[in-house]
């Protein structure tokens, strides 16, 4: 049979509905631990000669239906679930280092992710430098013997700065070095980073893959003796694994994750216009803009330009606080990918512990705000944001 389309593997899983009484959902398996038919039974599983569930640590059926389709979708060899973004993250990374190992980092990554490269360098000597990953020469320079990984985040929150994959994943292989992508911006339906030559991939599920702001969530995919290992190591004794509700849940967010992506550009595209046209927005960041000077490479890389948009407004952080306060159907709350608007001020919030002169390089002023487009009415969400823009005089 002919592999199906995306959109058709989002919501057509692997398991058989015929072993399950016909459930045309994923029965939910939520139990911590599963019985063993005798005491031989248990033996043998516990010694890898016979497959089947132990205890849900170390596996569960409806983790496992998620795990085979986000890798299916990612078009990896293996996927594993993790009970947050996070924890995807930090048992990825603490499998490929050893204590004096090094990283290469893009610019811009995540605050937590940020925070755990700190962690790692001063409780195990893992080192790890931020670099632009705009020029092939540079990342070639910043190679070091203990190189293991280059870690890439694209695009960007707030600034929409773009990595372009190929090109960085063609460096690494020359050099032997895995490459790790967080989709979580773009998830897998308008981004695949494994095609364009990346080893490994993270996300937080918590936002589009889960889409419904109910969720911490994350996943990873990989070759599968990868993946096995962060299975039996990072994860297993460590700990970071999803529950079984929360898997049904991201289940249930996977079906409908292509016609919520589609609304959600669709929205970010008719919101950039309307603000491009407004006399007291500027500098307005979104890869869609024909303008973005990445605005080629989103076109080559991404399949849209995505559900984020920051911009700036026209005044100080009391300006920019008061437009915030002033929206009713946005909701002020960081996050996105949620089916609600949300908007954030990134100085005084997810980018409030990086130093002023640091923000400001990265163009986060005081006046920015990130808008998460939610699937709303696009004229009701501009409706809202344009009354909230009056305040200014
Ligand atoms: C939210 C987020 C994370 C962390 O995910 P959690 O589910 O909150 O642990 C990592 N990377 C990116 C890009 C994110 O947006």
């Amino acid at each position: 049979m002919n592999k199906k389309e995306l959109e058709t593997r989002l919501i057509h899983g692997f398991f058989d509905r015929q072993q399950h009484f016909g459930s045309l959902s994923h029965p939910l398996y939520q139990t911590s631990t599963f019985t063993f038919e005798n005491a031989e039974q248990g033996e043998a599983r516990f010694a890898g000669n016979e497959s089947g569930y132990i205890y849900s640590r170390l596996g569960n059926p409806t983790v496992t239906e998620l795990e085979r389709k986000i890798a299916d979708l990612e078009e990896g060899e293996a996927g594993l679930a993790f009970s947050s973004g996070m924890g995807a993250v930090s048992a990825v990374l603490l499998a490929l280092v050893n204590s004096g190992d090094h990283i290469l980092v893009s610019e811009g990554v995540y605050g937590c992710t940020f925070g755990l490269l700190e962690l790692l360098n001063s409780k195990f000597n893992v080192e790890y430098d931020l670099i632009p990953m705009d020029n092939d020469e540079y990342i070639k320079e910043m190679i070091r013997p203990t190189t293991k990984a280059i870690y890439i985040e694209t695009p960007i929150n707030p600034t929409m700065k773009l990595v372009d994959i190929e090109a960085v994943a063609k460096v690494a292989k020359k050099n032997d070095i895995k490459v790790v992508v967080d989709n979580t911006f773009c998830s897998p339906y308008l981004q695949q980073p494994l095609k364009l030559g990346a080893d490994i991939i993270v996300h937080s599920a918590t936002k589009y893959i889960g889409g419904h702001g109910d969720v911490i969530a994350g996943l990873a995919v990989g070759p599968e003796e990868f993946i096995n290992d962060v299975r039996m190591t990072t994860q297993k004794d460590i700990g970071g694994v999803l529950s079984p509700f929360d898997a049904w849940l991201l289940l249930r967010g996977l079906k409908t994750l292509a016609v919520r992506m589609d609304r959600h550009c669709e929205n970010a595209a008719f919101l950039f216009e309307k603000l491009s046209d407004h006399s007291k927005v500027k500098n307005i960041v979104y890869p869609g803009d024909p303008q973005f000077y990445q605005h080629n490479l989103a076109k080559r890389q991404m399949k849209h330009f995505g559900g984020l948009i920051s911009f700036e407004v026209d005044g100080d952080k009391l300006v920019a606080q008061q437009v915030m306060n002033r929206l009713s159907l946005v909701q002020v709350a960081v996050s996105l990918g949620d089916a609600e608007t949300l908007v954030q001020h990134p100085a005084t919030m997810t980018h409030s512990v990086v130093p002023e002169i640091e923000r400001e390089k990265m163009g986060i002023n005081e006046s920015l705000l990130r808008l998460s487009v939610g699937l709303e009415s696009p004229e009701d969400i501009w409706n809202d944001i344009k009354n909230a823009l009056e305040i200014i005089s």
